[in-house]
């Protein structure tokens, strides 16, 4: 019984969930496992979640499971069990394979604040959805049977439905139109994670590689108040990685590490277990900030082109060349985004607006604009003179 429109914001404010199997097998559900109850003819496994819970969480595995569980210490000192339910047959696979989840678990954590659900524990289980999908039910995420380490001995997507515990499962977002708080969040949690792990060369390497992935085909904020028949449409997809690097764009221009990784805590803090929206957020960043982010929220998320650097390289000098710019489709003074433009080792700050700007450098050195310094844009390079 689920009394609970079929929206984002509505929640049940807990869960109780039954799964009566063949004595053979195990029912495993979101939440904690208070019971089994055993009949003449089956298993009764009794779940509960004690945390408001999105109704597409939800959800219950049934097979003949073995029981893994790894140690773990969170950031407050607390011991806590992480389970692993994975299917007989791949029980030693998955023992070594999950030995990631902890030190995952260790660094969302230090990223983005205590795990929200150790009331309800934290439990991965081995599933055959289609496609080797993976997914974020709440304390009991589901996991492909597939066990493979994209890079460096973890696995990625793993690594994106843990952070969908925070970024989804946690703070979620209020409307469907605003699912890229969602999987912004969790793709950009990737990243985060890559540098944390391997450095700044690594998260560069990632922005790069995200960038060359996005279409553009439609803004990342979605008409709110439509029953969409699909989580995510093709057309959509840019949700993901244009919402991770619109968060890397504005990561580069707060110019702050400090203060961006503190409101990411504070925004957990204050919408834990509630409702959020693209403006709730950039109520936040803007407090943070003390200044005004509507323009780069208004140019990401609600329109498809990113800003547009028109530029052209005048190679006709005899000792020098020189570079001439300016946004191609921002009309507004108001929004001021600093560019650097790489000559040799040599780093200079371009601030474009809408007049022509120029400036001149030796012919003798390479030139590129790096865009993991600044954020994602688009460059649109005229001919050369
Ligand atoms: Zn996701």
């Amino acid at each position: 019984m689920m009394p609970c429109k079929n929206l984002l914001s509505d929640e049940p404010d807990s869960c109780m969930i039954r799964v009566g199997v063949p004595k053979n097998l195990v029912g495993v559900a979101n939440g904690k496992l208070e019971q089994v109850v055993e009949t003449d003819s089956e298993k009764i496994f009794h779940w509960k979640v004690r945390n408001p819970i999105n109704i597409y969480n939800i959800s219950f595995n049934v097979g003949d499971f073995v029981k893994l569980e790894k140690e773990y210490q969170d950031i407050h000192n607390m011991d806590h069990k992480i389970q692993i339910y994975a299917l007989r047959y791949n029980q030693s696979v998955a023992d070594t394979f999950y030995n990631q989840v902890p030190i995952i678990l260790k660094k969302l954590e230090n990223m983005f604040g205590i795990y929200p659900w150790w009331e309800d524990q934290c439990k991965i289980i081995e599933t055959c959805l289609p496609h080797g999908l993976c997914m974020e039910h709440q304390s009991a995420i589901s996991m492909t049977d597939a066990y493979l380490y994209n890079y460096k001995g973890f696995n990625f997507t793993l690594i994106h439905e843990l952070s969908h515990e925070w970024w989804g499962n946690n703070v979620t977002a209020y409307d469907y139109g605003d699912l890229w708080l969602h999987e912004g969040f969790a793709n950009y949690t990737e990243m985060l994670f890559l540098e944390s792990l391997l450095g700044k060369d690594a998260y560069n390497n990632a922005i790069h590689y995200f960038s060359n992935s996005i279409s553009n085909k439609r803004p990342i904020i979605k008409p709110y108040e439509v029953r969409y028949n699909c989580l995510v449409h093709k057309d959509d997809e840019d949700i993901y990685n244009k919402g991770a690097l619109f968060l890397h764009t504005l990561r580069k221009q707060i110019n702050n590490d400090s203060l961006f990784f503190n409101l990411l805590k504070e925004t957990q803090t204050r919408y834990a277990k509630k409702k959020f929206t693209s403006n709730q957020f950039l109520n936040l960043v803007n407090e943070f900030t003390k200044q005004d982010y509507s323009l780069y929220f208004d140019l990401y998320l609600n329109k498809n082109i990113p800003p547009t650097l028109e530029f052209q390289i005048d190679k006709t000098q005899k000792d020098s060349n020189i570079l001439s710019y300016k946004w191609k489709n921002v009309f507004s003074d108001n929004f001021k985004m600093n560019i650097p433009f790489f000559v040799g080792e040599q780093k200079i700050f371009i601030y474009p607006n809408s007049d022509l700007q120029q400036v001149k450098f030796p012919k003798s050195k390479q030139y590129f604009f790096d865009i993991s310094q600044f954020g994602y844009i688009l460059f649109k390079e005229e001919t050369n003179k």
